[in-house]
């Protein structure tokens, strides 16, 4: 199952993305409601190999399993 980021406890901090073995990790548009900026994955390319959850440093950022209800591409402003 494909791994999601959840919108509103991504800090932005981008660890995931050059750590992602497939480019999967895309920036998402606006700001969470922390008022950080966020990623996304995209679910078709991710091969859920995990490593974005290993090199989060924000605990409950990263979740193993597809949730489209808590990972969003923007954000309206
Ligand atoms: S998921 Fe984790 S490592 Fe990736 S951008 Fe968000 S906080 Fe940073
Ligand atoms: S589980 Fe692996 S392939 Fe999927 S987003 Fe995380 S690092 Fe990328």
């Amino acid at each position: 199952m494909p791994h999601s980021i959840v919108t509103d406890v991504c800090e932005g901090i981008s660890d995931c993305v050059g750590a992602c073995p497939v480019g999967c990790i895309k920036p998402g548009q606006g700001k969470n409601k922390k008022g950080t900026d966020f990623y996304w994955i995209d679910f078709a390319t991710c091969i859920d190999c995990g490593i974005c959850i290993q090199v989060c440093p924000i605990e409950g950022a990263v979740l193993a399993e597809e949730r489209k209800d808590l990972q969003k591409l923007k954000v309206d402003s």
